[in-house]
């Protein structure tokens, strides 16, 4: 018997959507199914009173990959959006990441010498050699003042856990800068697709057969028989049936609202870094497409518990859930027609750059051992 399908592809998300159009390109035959309503996974975007808004949480594209920005650049003209966030503590504003603004606004100091000088002294007050925490790590790169203000709130908030039990490499993906830069990221590409992220993909999967509200494990043995090969982009502990325990995940909660005003915040994120705002930042839609609408669309974003059955959003990649991770990446190994990919498929807290540059070098491979 004949299957009908190359690759069945489980997950619209960019993972699934990148290997679904190189695999078409290649012309393999590909089915894209996914359980949501939707395409475009957690990058979705929705076109609201004229305004994109993105539901699962802000998305801004940003890579040191030329080749990726090239592939992205294929599906959507990207506008000059550079992520500027604001941390607002106790109704003082201060900019993001760490930087000569941030520094003047704290202590008053206008060179980088005299900040130096200030976080210097800071950190010899509670100097480790090798930090082995986020707040060992956060306050040997900026000390304890930032520390406290800027970081431990938002941290606490957003992993629902303390700083000296949370890994250190959470806190190297913030820059610390000693020039007047508010560019959140060091990457020379970023932008947000004009027309937003859903019509992108979109782009990326035209002509290919897809079916959506389909839960791919619910009939596992169905879909695995319509295809050579499957491109599984869900949780990997669920397709193993949680056999090892469950991996654990952070999730969000969203709080969208639509505004009778132009103008809320005056920028497309603020956190809130103090601990008794019980969100971590809102983000103001229309501030990332340079919107002139009359109204305005708000999100207040919730970090929470996630528990079996709730979206994944944040892979909590600490030792204990990394060793178990190990486990069911040994297994995934041997499944030698599935190839797992994305944050889900590889347990990995993955930007969507890593996502496009993962998916076209696992698709490079595949395609050309066919
Ligand atoms: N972070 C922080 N204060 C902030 C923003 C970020 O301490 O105002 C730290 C925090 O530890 C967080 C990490 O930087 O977990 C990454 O945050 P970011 O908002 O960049 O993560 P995203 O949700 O955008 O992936």
């Amino acid at each position: 018997m004949s299957v009908k399908y190359d690759f069945l592809i489980v997950g619209t998300g960019l993972y699934g959507a990148v290997f679904a159009h190189q695999a078409n390109e290649a012309g393999k035959t590909c089915l894209i199914i996914d359980k949501r309503s939707h395409i475009a996974g957690n990058i979705y975007t929705e076109k609201v009173e004229d305004i994109h808004v993105h539901r699962y949480g802000a998305h801004i594209f940003h890579t040191a990959n030329q080749e990726v920005w090239k592939f992205v650049n294929r599906f959507a003209d990207f506008n000059r959006y550079t992520n500027s966030p604001l941390a607002n503590y106790d109704g003082e504003i201060y900019n993001l990441p760490f930087n000569m603004n941030t520094f003047n606004k704290l202590w008053g100091v206008t060179t980088p010498d005299e900040a130096k000088k200030i976080i210097e002294q800071q950190r010899e007050k509670s100097y480790v050699e090798n930090p082995q925490n986020l707040e060992e790590q956060a306050i040997s790169l900026v000390g304890n003042e930032i520390y406290e203000k800027l970081i431990r709130g938002y941290t606490e908030k957003q992993w629902g856990r303390p700083c000296t039990e949370l890994p250190a490499f959470i806190i190297r993906r913030l820059p610390v800068r000693f020039t007047y830069d508010n560019n959140y990221f060091d990457d020379p590409y970023q932008g947000i697709p004009v027309g937003g992220y859903t019509a992108m993909v979109e782009r990326m999967i035209d002509g290919i057969e897809v079916k959506l509200d389909t839960d791919y494990l619910e009939n596992k043995t169905y879909w695995d028989s319509l295809a050579d090969k499957v491109v599984y982009t869900g949780p990997v502990d669920a397709y193993f049936d949680y056999c090892f325990g469950v991996l654990e995940y952070r999730s969000l909660r969203f709080e969208t609202e639509v505004l009778n005003t132009d103008n809320y915040q005056g920028n497309a994120v603020v956190n809130f870094t103090d601990r008794e705002t019980p969100y971590t930042r809102i983000i103001e839609h229309k501030h990332f497409d340079f919107g002139n609408q009359d109204k305005t669309i708000i999100t207040r974003e919730y970090s929470v518990e996630w528990k079996l059955g709730d979206e994944p959003y944040y892979p909590i990649n600490d030792e204990k859930n990394n060793a178990q991770y190990e486990r069911y990446k040994t297994l995934a190994e041997q499944e030698n027609s599935v190839i797992f990919g994305g944050r889900l498929g590889e347990y990995k807290y993955y930007n969507m750059d890593k996502i496009v540059e993962t998916a076209l070098r696992k698709a490079a491979e595949v395609l050309s051992s066919q």
